[in-house]
């Protein structure tokens, strides 16, 4: 599960790491107020505007606007609230923009980056740390990996205080940030571990310009993103309530409130499968016969007959579906209760395009008997022997 920047930096705000003072609006009108707040807030004349969206590379494509005034918060707002914010990780359909964070703004001496996630090759959590830190990230790991810094962190001792000082200097941060950049990569770790994340990420982590005050500068976070591993999520519902359906495929969260697995895909087959591995089976043998699938659907082994049907309606709704293949291995699911999902759906919806079914394992003999009486609202059904048999016809059906 995906978080906004907004809540990210609460949840870093909350384990102690300093982040600038910000607001979250929804609507044009509300950008001056923002403005005004933040900036009182932090002594400053400087704002900055940012997108609220699940991706990254907001910066690059305009959608974090630096400003000085309230009507230039205003016209910033203007701006992403009516336009879609296309950037390297949004694809070229881009995002739309709903909510907008207007954060005080601070003066930057260096950007850094910091991150946790899970190594698998070293079955460990990792920090991730560089001294390039912003929005190039992504080119100084290609161009440049020396500048990356890798600390595995031990599963039981988790992040040690040594091993954050090192880093730390590794940095080339000095006198006072060493110990707030050791305390907010600390923090960064606790959180991680204690949230089920799988990827806690500080891009930019900076140091603020010296002033009088603060001779070595500040250590702050101004941008924040978190993953939880949503096999985690049933035991923390203060992360689980962070949930933001407003940015979910509308298809991909019609399935998970049915306890369907569905990601929609490029192809024109929809697929409806059960089991997650003869879910990626049945999409390889499809291209295997040169098709491209349209969806992976797994409807696992205890969907009842509404959630099957439920599972029809969402391929079916697809305008980009031109075939359907069901390939059902009846084991704790019943070929059934499938085959009574695939007549319910066509008697509703109709099947106009080439449907392919290949049904084995319990109660097959009853979901055949299903189809053979719902067979007036399948014209376009064809029963397959196995997999093979089955990608080659709905291969050949949409051409
Ligand atoms: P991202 O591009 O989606 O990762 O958005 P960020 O929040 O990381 O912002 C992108 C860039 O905008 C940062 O790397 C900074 O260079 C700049 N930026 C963001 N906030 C501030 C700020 O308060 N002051 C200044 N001077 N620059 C900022
Ligand atoms: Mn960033």
């Amino acid at each position: 599960m995906k978080v906004h920047e907004y809540q990210a930096r609460e949840l870093l705000a909350s384990a102690g790491v300093p982040v600038p003072p910000a607001r979250v609006i929804e609507s044009i009108d509300d950008a001056a107020p923002a403005y005004k707040a933040v900036t009182a807030e932090g002594e400053t004349d400087l704002a900055v505007v940012k997108a609220q969206v699940h991706a990254g590379g907001r910066g690059n494509a305009g959608f974090v606007k630096l400003v000085r005034s309230p009507d230039d918060a205003t016209d910033a707002a203007r701006f992403m609230l009516s336009n879609k914010m296309v950037s390297v990780q949004t694809g070229p359909d881009g995002l739309e923009v709903k909510k907008l964070l207007v954060a005080a703004g601070v003066d930057i001496d260096h950007e850094y980056y910091v991150a946790i996630t899970t190594d698998r090759a070293t079955r460990r959590n990792v920090l991730i740390a560089s001294r390039e830190g912003g929005v190039e990230i992504e080119q100084v790991a290609k161009t440049n990996p020396d500048a990356i810094i890798k600390t595995f962190i031990h599963p039981l001792l988790g992040l040690q205080a040594h091993q954050a000082r090192e880093v730390a200097f590794r940095l080339g941060f000095t006198g006072k940030q060493v110990s707030q950049a050791v305390k907010v990569m600390t923090a960064l770790a606790t959180l991680y571990a204690t949230k089920d994340c799988s990827l806690a990420e500080i891009n930019p982590l900076i140091t603020t310009k010296p002033t009088a005050e603060h001779p070595d500068g500040l250590v702050l976070a101004i941008d924040a993103k978190f993953n939880f591993d949503d096999n985690g999520l049933f035991r923390h519902k203060d992360i689980g309530a962070l949930f933001d359906p407003a940015e979910e495929n509308p298809n991909e969260l019609r399935a998970s409130r049915m306890g369907l697995s569905y990601i929609a895909l490029d192809g024109n087959i929809g697929c409806l499968v059960n089991g997650a591995g003869l879910a990626m089976a049945t999409m390889d043998i499809i291209k295997l016969h040169g098709g491209e699938p349209a969806n992976f659907l797994d409807v696992g082994g205890s969907a009842s007959e509404e959630a099957v049907t439920e599972a029809f309606r969402i391929i079916l709704s697809d305008p980009a579906v031109k075939g359907v293949l069901v390939n059902i291995f009846g084991g704790i699911m019943r070929c059934d209760v499938i085959a009574q999902g695939i007549a319910n759906a066509a008697k509703e919806v109709g099947f106009e395009i080439p449907l392919v079914v290949r049904l084995e394992g319990t109660n097959v003999d009853a979901g055949r008997e299903i189809l053979k009486a719902a067979a007036a609202d399948l014209p376009t059904l064809q029963a397959a022997t196995d997999l093979g048999d089955a990608a080659e016809k709905v291969c050949q059906a949409v051409g």
